[in-house]
């Protein structure tokens, strides 16, 4: 039956290739970063923009007016929630601007673009239609595939031994306590299971909120529509006896069955489809959290391009049809630092993502490294300190929309700093300025065939589809 589906499936994907290929060109761009790094932002923002054109000078094709109209079509996979563009625009531009609702599971939008080809001057060629279809995902579900390489034995071994580890130990002590009470060997009780799922899931919350990410399953975080279903009610355990009916033995199967269920259809169906990638990474939150948040999402960066170049006996580079293209890592948020500071930032993603290169030893696509805001929700000021000229950053706090000015503190300027784990007195860096920083989007006063403020979004647009549209 598997083989059947698949055939059809292959059969049902060369004529999609081929009516593509005869008809309107299709770029997939895939959206993802960890929870709070700014996926809806983006996406809402990206699309507003591409909509009106007025603020993308670094987008040739807008900036050439080749664009003629961009509009929303239905999407072409029925089986996808739609990504709620409006809604999210009308919670970004309304009379009372407030952020969106974030990310919690796998959306899609198609936003089709009628471009004139070529050199406008001779005319080459008629306008034709390109459509982009953005997908949106959690990062914590790329973080997945790892997984499909280890037994249950394997993984709850380096889980807990992770656990131990000083950084985590404070994190970890209430489940490592439940674990405690357990008896795996037991006959499998679903409350006890529901308990040390919990418990566990308590842990991944705890590590995520100090900072540190890098841990699967992702859906224990970001269940989607499986919450509460078996196959995310496990967790690991110490190695010990499997009596059949056992708790430790059904645990190992149902982690089997989150591989099967879970991962394997998010790559097959959804990743393996992607042409472009970017990935939104909370840069600023990293380095205020401190050196092993930073050592984290220099881990994180490395396995996300590893999931896109894998080696060619893995399971995934035998579903990956096409391979993805250009990946772009974009640090968000940079309306939080004068623009100062922004070449500091850029340094400190480009330092990360060469590192995260060649630790995955990666070839292929192209990548590229940016400091972004998707909305600017800031404007920028100096203020007279102590006797010099302080950079300041000034917008509306979220809690008491009162405005403010504000510096985060330093980046270091040199990246390598940042590079070293555990480096003594990190601390330093975006200090007590930086955590006050919760500033609303701000109340939008637009030009006709102006899109949201940004910073460098149309940078990213160029790179990301701006070849697609010549
Ligand atoms: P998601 O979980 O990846 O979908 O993240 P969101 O797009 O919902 O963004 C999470 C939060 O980050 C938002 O609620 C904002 O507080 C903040 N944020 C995202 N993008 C920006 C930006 O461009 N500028 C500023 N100042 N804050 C942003």
């Amino acid at each position: 039956n598997d083989i059947a589906d698949g055939l059809l499936r292959g059969v049902e994907d060369a004529q999609a290739g081929l009516r593509e290929a005869l008809f309107d060109p299709v770029i997939r761009l895939g959206v993802t970063g960890l929870s709070r790094s700014g996926k809806t932002v983006f996406i809402t923002s990206l699309v507003a923009n591409l909509m009106e054109r007025g603020r993308m000078p670094q987008l040739r094709a807008a900036a050439d007016e080749r664009i003629t109209t961009a509009y929303l079509q239905p999407q072409p996979d029925d089986a996808v929630p739609r990504f709620a563009f409006e809604d999210h625009l009308t919670a970004l531009t309304g009379p009372e601007p407030h952020w969106p609702e974030s990310t919690r599971a796998i959306s899609q939008l198609r936003l089709s673009l009628k471009v004139r080809r070529g050199n406008w001057v001779t005319g080459l060629g008629g306008p034709r239609t390109v459509h982009l279809d953005i997908v949106d995902y959690p990062g914590e579900w790329l973080l997945d595939l790892p997984l499909m390489e280890k037994s249950f034995r394997q993984w709850s071994d380096e889980v807990l031994a992770a656990a131990r580890d000083p950084v985590r130990a404070e994190h970890a002590a209430p489940w490592l306590a439940a674990l405690e009470e357990a008896d795996p060997a037991r006959k499998l009780d679903e409350p006890e299971a529901q308990r040390l799922a919990a418990a566990f899931t308590d842990y991944l919350g705890r590590m995520r909120a100090a900072g540190l990410s890098g841990f699967a399953p992702g859906r224990f975080l970001m269940p989607g529509d499986l919450a509460g279903s078996p196959a995310l009610t496990f967790a690991p355990l110490p190695a010990g006896a499997t009596p059949s009916g056992s708790l430790a033995k059904e645990f190992a199967r149902r982690f089997e069955a989150y591989k099967r269920l879970v991962v394997k259809p998010f790559f097959r169906d959804h990743f393996a489809r992607i042409d472009r990638q970017v990935v939104l990474v909370d840069a600023l939150g990293a380095i205020h959290a401190g050196p092993p948040a930073v050592e984290d999402l220099r881990v994180a960066m490395t396995n996300i391009l590893e999931a896109f170049r894998p080696g060619p006996n893995s399971w995934l580079s035998a579903i990956l049809g096409k391979r993805v293209e250009r990946i772009l890592f974009a640090a968000t948020k940079a309306d939080h630092l004068h623009h100062s500071q922004h070449a500091a930032l850029t340094a400190i993603m480009e330092a990360l993502l060469a590192d995260a290169k060649r630790r995955a030893d990666f070839k292929g696509a192209q990548t590229q490294a940016l400091a972004i805001a998707a909305i600017r929700a800031t404007v920028e000021q100096e203020l007279a300190h102590q006797g010099a000229k302080l950079p300041v950053v000034r917008g509306r706090l979220e809690d008491s929309g009162k405005e403010a000015a504000l510096h985060p503190g330093d980046l270091p300027s040199d990246p390598s700093a940042l590079l070293v784990p555990a480096r003594k007195g990190a601390a330093e860096w975006l200090d007590e300025g930086y955590s006050v920083m919760r500033f609303a989007p701000p109340v939008l006063s637009r030009a006709p065939g102006e899109g949201p403020p940004h910073i460098r979004l149309d940078r990213a647009a160029e790179f990301l589809i701006g070849d697609r549209l010549l």
